[in-house]
């Protein structure tokens, strides 16, 4: 009988298994490989939650009283959900349409299915914050065709996956895996939790500001696996890490730096709760470098100082492990965030 399961293939050798064009059964998990993925699965499914566990009401009163929020505040928390709403749609798209295809190892492919799980669990959030607030969805969810800062972020994020139809080669896989890991959820989130964890933090929208929290718990995990996937990619081809690849990676993320940027002066044209376009740049190139160096590339500009050390404390920078374990904790017991 002839069926589709080469029943002579022997059993899987743990050195057969491989990010790209394995010869090892993507069917069959064990023997793992890739631990930092498996761990990843494990800290993503401990780190669960819903958006509709976070009450809405004292949210729901700020945004309707007439003085709550200033005219400001107003227009900086629309156009960051509106960023948010449809960013969320693009990465998890690009992730099963894209990631998940190329990826040929089943221990990433578990840590793709989690965070795909994730990234409708975010997308739902932007609904439930649209529907609890009463907020006009075409605009909300149009943001990213009418507010042109929005519009070239996305743009451009969008050519990667474009680029992955068809016959492409692993060059333009690694291209894309730093578009969307490193750039649009490494890079692109970051001035959006600096604006909804800055309102949190004086008491405004602490409904959204605790779901936001829970998006970058997942989102420093999303990162954290993106770059373990490059990193492993460029060990195993190295044929790919050219110096002109290298150029070009850096292009990408002087490109990408500037393109936020130009967001942060459009969702807040005056500084605010502490923040202002020009504190968001130099925010920005700090981040650059950091996600830079973490690919194996030198800094790109220089950048030491972070302004925003608050936001640090609370999230991916060199406490991922402590981060994990003690917000889980805090979680699990119900508590509520602190804000420090
Ligand atoms: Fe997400
Ligand atoms: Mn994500």
């Amino acid at each position: 009988m002839t069926t589709l399961i080469d029943q002579d293939a022997g059993r899987v050798d743990v050195e057969d298994k491989a990010m790209l064009g394995a010869r090892a059964d993507v069917n069959q998990l064990l023997p793992l490989k890739y631990h930092w993925a498996w761990e990843k699965y494990l800290a993503a499914c401990s780190n669960h939650w819903m958006p509709t566990e976070v009450s809405m009401q004292a949210d729901l009163a700020l945004w309707k009283s007439p003085g709550g929020l200033t005219e400001d505040e107003r227009l900086m928390l629309k156009r960051n959900l509106g960023f948010f709403a449809t960013a969320e749609s693009l990465v998890a798209n690009n992730l099963v349409l894209a990631v998940y295809r190329r990826i040929t190892n089943p221990e990433c492919r578990q840590y793709l299915l989690r965070q795909a799980f994730e990234e409708a669990v975010h997308t739902h959030t932007f609904q439930y914050i649209c529907e609890s607030l009463g907020f006009d969805e075409g605009e909300l969810f149009n943001s990213y065709r009418e507010v042109p800062s929005i519009t070239a972020k996305d743009a451009w994020a969008l050519k990667y996956t474009q680029s992955l139809d068809g016959d492409t080669g692993d060059q333009e896989f690694l291209r894309n895996l730093v578009a969307f890991y490193v750039v649009f959820e490494g890079m692109w989130f970051y001035t959006g939790f600096a604006q909804i964890l800055s309102l949190g933090r004086r008491n405004k929208m602490v409904g959204i500001a605790e779901q936001y929290q829970y998006i970058l718990r997942d989102e420093s995990i999303h990162l954290n696996f993106g770059i373990d996937c490059i990193n492993q990619i460029k060990i195993e081809n190295p044929r790919l890490w050219t110096p002109a690849f290298q150029a070009e990676v850096r292009e990408m993320l002087v490109e990408a730096c500037e393109l936020e940027v130009a967001y942060a002066r459009d969702t807040m044209p005056r500084g605010m709760l502490g923040l202002s376009a020009a504190l968001c740049e130099q925010y920005m190139r700090f981040i650059t470098d950091r996600r830079a160096r973490q690919i194996g590339l030198a800094p790109i500009f220089g950048e030491t100082g972070n302004p925003f050390p608050w936001l640090s404390e609370a999230i991916d920078l060199k406490k991922e492990k402590n981060f994990f374990e003690t917000r889980v904790t805090e979680y699990q017991t119900g508590g509520s965030l602190d804000w420090d």
